[in-house]
């Protein structure tokens, strides 16, 4: 029978221990842990998911700021603004909602960012980190896919883990992970290149998805008993909701779930670990601010 791997309710629970962590260390007169977002432009899904970790950080007693600059902010500006993040000793952390507009160069943004403060674990040095195994901030949406695992206690040593996608923010961290000591799993990683597709996603025990295909994954091509985790979201139109759209993943879960032992829904999946995993990493950007 699958089992759900539920990460709505996991990301409940971790947001529960963080905010008595900081009730904790505001009761004791310390101040709470900051994180900061910057947003250029008026991407909808941008603002979204930006809304979404503001509220978050919120709930769990951070103090958060959002700094909201206009589409034809320049990348001297944008710069400008990451210089005063960088040196606000206020901001533990501070994420720059990716994509930017065409006209700013996201690699020359994402080396400013002092890695210190780079919560979402994008910066070469702490990739370089992670891919050391040294102390890093890991990004949040592989971080989140790795707590589901270690949470559930699912089996990872020696199974053979499939990661559709090479993306730098998913994919090819994801891969990196969980090939690692503590992990230790036998990872294949696929893109758009791969010739046999179909027969390596047959053959893995952990599936990881993150491909940005709506339903790419059908029944066929997953391993009966496979752990299947989903990362992709995507709108799709249903005049039958409210707000006249569903969200779907990457996995077509209708016909693909019966097969699995475990499965990541969408909704309620990664996507909330992915900004709890946000906020673990702040706290920890806090501890080791405060402990200098
Ligand atoms: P991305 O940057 O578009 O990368 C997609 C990857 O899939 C690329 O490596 C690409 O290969 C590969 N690919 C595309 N089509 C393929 C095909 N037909 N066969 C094999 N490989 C193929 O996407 P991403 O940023 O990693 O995101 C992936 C999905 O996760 C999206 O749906 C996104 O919305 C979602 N996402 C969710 C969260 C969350 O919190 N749940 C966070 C981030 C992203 P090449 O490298 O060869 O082009």
């Amino acid at each position: 029978m699958v089992q759900i791997l539920d990460g709505k309710a996991m990301a409940l629970q971790i947001k529960d221990e963080i905010a008595n962590e900081v009730r904790s260390l505001t009761q004791a007169g310390h101040r709470a842990p900051h994180l900061a977002a910057v947003i250029v432009g008026e991407d909808g899904a941008s603002k979204t998911y930006v809304a979404n970790k503001e509220k978050s950080s919120r709930e769990v007693g951070f103090t958060s700021s959002v700094y909201r600059m206009p589409e034809s902010t320049t990348e001297a500006q944008l710069l400008e603004t990451i210089a005063f993040l960088n040196n606000d000793p206020d901001i533990d952390g501070y994420i720059v909602q990716l994509p930017l507009p065409k006209h700013i160069n996201e690699q020359t943004i994402i080396n400013s960012i002092s890695p210190d403060k780079d919560v979402d674990g994008f910066t070469p040095i702490n990739i370089g980190r992670m891919v050391l195994g040294e102390d890093c901030f890991v990004p949040a949406t592989p971080m989140g896919i790795c707590t589901l695992l270690k949470r559930y206690g699912i089996e990872t040593a020696g199974k053979h883990c499939v990661v559709l996608g090479r993306s730098n923010i998913v994919g090819t961290p994801a891969a990196n992970l969980l090939s690692r000591k503590g992990f230790d799993c036998t990872v294949t990683i696929c893109h758009s290149k791969t010739q046999n597709l179909k027969e390596m996603c047959r053959q893995a025990d952990i599936l990881v998805v993150a491909i940005g295909k709506p339903e790419f994954v059908t029944a066929d091509i997953v391993k009966p008993g496979a752990v299947v985790i989903d990362v992709g979201i995507h709108r799709v139109e249903d005049a039958s909701k409210k707000n006249g759209y569903r969200v779907i993943g990457d996995v077509k879960h209708d016909e693909v779930d019966a097969q699995c032992s475990w499965v990541t829904p969408v909704p309620g999946g990664v996507g909330p670990l992915t900004i709890v995993s946000l906020l673990e990493n702040t706290l920890k950007a806090y501890r080791k601010h405060e402990s200098r």
